[in-house]
């Protein structure tokens, strides 16, 4: 296991050097409903990524997990209980004061492995940050799981974001002794389907939304048939996918640069 963090600090220094890449999962402890765990989000990344940098290794690169960073932005799940959030602008800092870090090993190169929806926007004002202030190449990839369109699995009308049929089948398939998964119930808010153009991420239109918003409990999907081998399935693709991007980072043909922090 490639893990960074269980080098000794001058020992991290010598195997580093501008080809590396180094991979930062980012998760979330927030509520996903009575049947999954908390901290969801970042096992899901963890694991994943960690699984991702061994393949990635394995095929020659020079790729090492960072530790996860659990605690991002969750505003969206704050009314629950056990939800622990930081705010936008402490979650951009902390990803800042993180790029200024790595920009102090030889490293010039992380991909932040994202296992959280809300921190999508973040993460992609931190990109371009990290990009200016320290000269590194950043990336992000996130864990997608199908939203649940009835073609494969359960109708979710699209909406099996959180808590739903893959998220609960990853888990089930990564940590199924967290699971409570007779305590998943369908929430799906079949009101909304009727909006083509008003919906989540890649719809024509955004809108402001917390998860008390929609009368499902904090949860969008059903998560009710949900099983380890479907999760076992997401997971092998996910790892492919990250196998193939961190080749591409690897040849990707623009370079670090000089850092402005200003
Ligand atoms: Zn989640």
């Amino acid at each position: 296991m490639r893990r960074l963090d269980h080098l000794s600090g001058p020992e991290a220094g010598r195997v580093l050097d501008a080809s590396s890449i180094l991979v930062l999962p980012t998760g979330a402890i927030e509520h996903h409903g009575e049947h999954l765990p908390l901290a969801t989000d970042a096992i899901m990344a963890e694991r994943i990524a960690a699984r991702i940098v061994d393949a990635a290794a394995a095929d020659g690169h020079d790729v090492w997990l960072l530790p996860t960073l659990a605690y991002t932005k969750s505003d969206e799940h704050a009314w629950a209980p056990g939800t622990m959030t930081l705010s936008s602008a402490t979650f951009l800092a902390t990803l800042v004061d993180l790029g200024r870090s790595i920009a102090r090993t030889p490293a010039r190169t992380v991909l932040f492995y994202n296992g959280h929806g809300g921190n999508v926007a973040p993460l992609g004002v931190a990109l371009r940050e990290l990009r200016r202030r320290f000269g590194l190449r950043t990336f992000a990839e996130g864990i997608r799981v199908p939203v649940g369109d009835g073609a494969e699995g359960p109708d979710e009308r699209g909406f099996g974001i959180h808590g739903g049929h893959g998220e609960t089948s990853l888990m089930l398939h990564l940590a199924p002794e967290l699971v409570s998964l007779s305590r998943g119930v369908r929430a799906v808010p079949d009101a909304l389907a009727a909006f083509s153009r008003i919906g989540f991420a890649g719809a024509p239109v955004q809108f402001g939304w917390l998860s008390d918003d929609f009368g499902t409990g904090g949860v969008l999907g059903d998560p009710t048939a949900a099983t380890a081998a479907e999760g076992e399935r997401l997971a092998a693709e996910l790892v492919e996918a990250g196998r193939a991007s961190i080749a591409e980072i690897a040849r990707w043909p623009i370079g670090p640069r000089e850092g402005d922090d200003w």
